[in-house]
């Protein structure tokens, strides 16, 4: 029942209560009267006591139904205040006959599982973190260590792997700085009006080393298409979708990028005969810093933090990113973007 009709059918039962019992005293005191005036004073006495009764009764129905109300209201404050402490582990188990006091249980719940949620991201976050940056730490470590040993000669090979790491572990501080800024401030986008297709080629063949390296079969499949958008950060999303497209085909293997032009949206697909994903890999891959076995085991060079930044880019131009990949079979990611 809503709070509203609640209040208004028990103090209306008051009411009528208490109007009803001064009624009856009033009538059995006329009686009363009538019979024998003389006893007319032990009459006005009944009556008084009978409205204190009635008030008494009303008074004790009138906690009761306070109680019922303010009950719940003091479990809810206690549990906000737990929350505000920072406990969120426990849930409110309480069902009242109020649909409001119900409701805002539910939402003082579904808060708690809100920030209980954010806090294991959180500290999963900073396990990953942690966990990312010490191989490459580890790795650099062990090198110096050698050398000042003089265990290792100081070879270029040997400086050149201690190059690598210190610009992966760059490359992953300057991709965490652009997720934290994208996540924190919301995707500042600069729009512009621009050839989708022009600036796909033009980016792609900045990889054009990369794919000759690997004797990739590279096809593009476009038409000229223009889209308002925020060129940097469009680009941002190609260079990632086709860098992973290269790193995880193997040599020979085949690229197509294609363009679809749909009247109000574009879609682009990046289409590889790569290594794929797993099944059950797929639903996390756009999470920061997920990697697959494979991209591990292989040693991709790769932070896992590329696909979480394509997709806050997707989302901020109102656009959805999604992905089709077997394993050996490779991976189809499609990107569609309003054109306006
Ligand atoms: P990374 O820098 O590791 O490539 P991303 O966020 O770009 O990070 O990708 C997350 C993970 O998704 C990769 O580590 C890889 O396991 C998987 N992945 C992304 N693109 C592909 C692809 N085209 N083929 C196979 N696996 C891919």
């Amino acid at each position: 029942m809503k709070l509203k009709s609640r209040l208004i059918i028990s103090y209306t039962i008051i009411a009528v209560f208490l109007v009803v019992v001064l009624i009856i005293a009033y009538m059995g005191c006329g009686i009363i009267c009538k019979v024998s005036p003389t006893v007319m004073k032990s009459g006005m006495r009944l009556f008084n006591w009978f409205s204190i009764a009635a008030l008494f009764v009303a008074l004790i129905f009138s906690q009761w139904f306070a109680n019922k109300i303010s009950g719940p209201l003091k479990i809810l404050t206690d549990k906000t205040q737990d929350i505000a402490n920072g406990n969120y582990s426990e849930k409110i188990n309480l069902r009242t006959n109020t649909v409001e006091v119900d409701t805002l249980i539910n939402s003082v719940n579904n808060l708690a599982a809100t920030l209980e949620g954010q806090r294991q991201v959180k500290r999963r976050m900073a396990n990953d973190y942690a966990h990312e940056f010490r191989t490459p730490l580890a790795a650099i470590q062990s090198n110096l260590e050698g050398i000042i040993d003089g265990v290792f000669e100081p070879s270029i090979e040997r400086l050149e792997d201690i190059r690598e790491e210190i610009l992966r572990l760059s490359r992953m501080v300057s991709q965490i700085d652009n997720l934290v800024a994208l996540e924190n401030d919301g995707i500042d986008l600069n729009m512009q009006s621009f050839d989708l297709k022009a600036l796909l080629t033009q980016t792609i063949s900045t990889f054009e080393a990369a794919i000759f390296d690997k004797k990739i079969n590279l096809k593009l499949d476009m038409t000229r298409c223009e889209i308002t958008a925020d060129k940097d950060k469009i680009s941002s999303v190609i260079i990632n979708l086709i860098s992973n497209a290269i790193k995880y085909t193997d040599i020979g293997g085949n690229i197509v990028v294609s363009l679809v032009d749909n009247k109000s949206h574009v879609a682009v697909i990046f289409a590889d005969s790569g290594v794929g994903i797993a099944k059950k890999d797929l639903p996390h891959i756009f999470e920061h810093l997920y990697r697959t076995d494979t991209s591990r085991t292989r040693n991709t060079g790769g932070s896992g933090i590329g696909l979480s930044v394509t997709k806050a880019i997707v989302a901020a131009h109102s656009g959805t990113i999604d992905v089709k990949s077997e394993v050996d079979n490779g991976s189809v990611f499609t990107v569609v973007l309003p054109k306006r």
